[in-house]
């Protein structure tokens, strides 16, 4: 039997691995770095087109990226920015990204701008999980956080996904210390009594919101050990699951996720690698910067273009160094792909 071979069987690739022995299943693909919002903790200025800003990726360009991601065993990927649904072709590259073998997983993370006419039509191309950012459920406090006065529209996005049978569908909210703090309980109903799961991410400093951070970060085991007083659960951890810390409760279906990159040992359980939209791997949020991959997308071998990732991968920091007031070259997570 040893010289036989089944030839329809491909060879599978050593998985994608960095120094920390790490393995990456997951990658974020910014789309755009350009944004309708004005978030207090990411853009508040709006968005400012840069002097000579690279082109964004094109579809095949993407389609290249993420066929080398695959070939080294990346299955899920998250189309984000920015808002990612700004881009004229953007169901196009949700189709061409579900297409490419390998990939079982395609999510997005919007601001919910387009959700309600557009959910069916993104489910239709290929995208099976839905973030949805909601920091508040008051309409003056949601337009005084995000400058746009569309808290009606974004739930009613919210009915429309549900309505078209996403997989998953998770809200998104960042917790800010006298901005939101009080809303805990009333967005944990909200979800527990629609079905939808939520994710309390901690605002992260960035080198543009130093002081907004300061003034507004609350440490997400605050929320946890309330959420565990009231009966709420730790989740086991599922093989491949990120740093989120999750919590289910016997009455709701949904869960309660808790991103809290301050907390000890967070990047231990990394598996998440970052493209820029104009083609630069980030090996993490809050790196020195991106590395260029962008000559591989544009023909050439595949090979060459798998042994570059998985070089770059391999001088992965084994840390962020957030606690000592580093953000890494990140200006804001618009900017990356948050
Ligand atoms: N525009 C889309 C949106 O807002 O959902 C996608 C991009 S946004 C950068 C992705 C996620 O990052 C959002 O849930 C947003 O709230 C979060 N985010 C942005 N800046 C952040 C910060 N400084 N700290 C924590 N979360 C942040
Ligand atoms: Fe835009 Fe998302 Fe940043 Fe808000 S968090 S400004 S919606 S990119």
């Amino acid at each position: 039997m040893s010289g036989l071979r089944c030839p329809d069987v491909l060879p599978l690739a050593a998985p994608l691995l960095d120094g920390s022995g790490r393995r990456f299943e997951y990658l974020r693909l910014s789309l755009t770095d350009v944004c309708n919002f004005r978030c207090s903790y990411c853009l508040p200025n709006g968005y400012k087109k840069p002097c000579n800003k690279p082109s964004e990726l094109s579809v095949e360009e993407i389609r290249r990226a993420v066929s080398g991601f695959a070939g080294l065993g990346l299955w899920k990927v998250r189309l984000t920015g920015g808002e990612p649904t700004l881009r004229c072709d953007f169901e196009e590259v949700a189709r061409a990204v579900s297409s490419v073998p390998g990939i079982r997983r395609v999510a997005m993370t919007t601001n919910g701008y387009r959700l309600a006419e557009r959910a069916q039509a993104w489910r239709d191309s290929g995208i099976s999980a839905l973030n949805i950012s909601v920091d508040s459920l008051d309409p003056a406090r949601f337009a005084q956080i995000t400058g746009h006065d569309r808290l009606a529209e974004v739930l009613r996005g919210i009915e429309a996904a549900q309505a078209a049978d996403f997989e998953s569908i998770k809200l998104n909210a960042v917790l800010m210390r006298g901005v939101n703090d009080d809303e805990l309980a009333a967005m944990v109903d909200f979800v527990a009594t629609r079905d939808l799961s939520l994710r309390f991410i901690e605002v992260m400093r960035t080198n543009d919101n130093a002081a907004f951070f300061g003034a507004r970060h609350v440490a997400g085991q605050t929320v946890i050990d309330r959420l565990e007083a009231e009966g709420w659960q730790r989740m086991p951890r599922q093989p491949g699951a990120g740093p989120a810390v999750e919590l289910g409760h016997p009455t709701a279906r949904g869960r309660i996720g808790i991103i809290a990159p301050y907390s000890k040992d967070f990047c231990a359980s990394c598996n998440r690698l970052r493209l820029s939209s104009d083609g630069k791997l980030h090996l993490c949020l809050f790196g020195d910067g991106g590395m260029d991959i962008r000559p591989h997308l544009q023909g050439g071998e595949t090979a060459a273009l798998t042994a570059r990732i998985r070089a770059l991968v391999g001088t992965k920091a084994p840390a962020h160094r957030l606690h000592e007031g580093n953000s890494g070259a990140t200006p804001h997570l618009a900017s990356i792909g948050g």
